[in-house]
């Protein structure tokens, strides 16, 4: 039978890891949505596309060839074929990957595919990213909101990057991006019937546990 896990969160929750582990544990396909925006807005910068220019941004998540894995155990995103695995996490792409996210028309279109992908999963999959519970899936089986503190995900954002970012480089990285995605969904609160995780005190494999008690009750 279906098993669709929603799962959204801020930055810095924790939200890709513990998903992905999730869906092993599960046997279950992984949608990782936060690197779909992310490779539009590669794809934007490389073609120079102004990120303010609405109907271009929208045009170019429309015409954006992005494949990417759903397999918890292999991780890659393409655009054209070309890996950009690692091109899509650069600093300079999580400044300005909420420029994409706000364009509704992008979102309208990443958010369609998102769900052709759950679907193609046969609906057994793990989805994580902002409006996953409210917008892409919010029928699914299970519907999770993990947070954590600002210092607890500022901490773990920091240890992710490898120590090599300035306080304030990664206060920019997650709150102000937070406070930017924010004024298109709201990931800051649970919508009903949601249940929230605060991971802020928990570590890696007591968050895992945490979702899995979720799903099996
Ligand atoms: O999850 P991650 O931090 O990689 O997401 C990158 C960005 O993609 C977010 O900051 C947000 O702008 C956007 N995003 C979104 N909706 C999602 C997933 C990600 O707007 N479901």
């Amino acid at each position: 039978k279906p098993l669709v896990v929603a799962i959204d969160g801020p930055s810095g929750s924790g939200k890709s890891s513990i998903s992905r582990e999730v869906a092993r544990r599960l046997h279950a396909a992984y949608l990782d949505t936060g690197a779909m925006y992310r490779a539009v807005t590669l794809s934007c910068m490389e073609a120079g596309i102004d990120l303010t220019d609405s109907v271009a941004v929208e045009a170019a998540a429309e015409n954006a060839d992005i494949a990417l894995s759903l397999s918890p155990d292999e991780e890659w995103v393409r655009v054209s074929g070309r890996d950009v695995t690692d091109a899509i996490r650069e600093p300079v792409v999580s400044s300005s990957v909420s420029a994409v996210a706000t364009t509704l028309g992008a979102r309208a279109e990443l958010v369609r595919r998102q769900q052709q992908l759950i679907r193609d999963s046969g609906l057994r999959i793990v989805a994580e990213g902002r409006d996953i519970t409210t917008v892409v899936a919010p029928h699914a089986e299970v519907r999770i909101l993990l947070t954590a503190s600002e210092e607890a995900r500022l901490r773990r954002r920091g240890i992710q990057l490898g120590g090599t970012q300035t306080a304030a480089a990664l206060k920019e990285q997650v709150l102000v991006r937070d406070a930017k995605d924010s004024t298109v969904v709201d990931f800051q609160q649970a919508a009903d019937g949601v249940v929230t995780i605060d991971s802020s005190d928990l570590d890696f494999e007591e968050t895992v546990s945490a979702v899995l008690e979720v799903v099996f009750t």
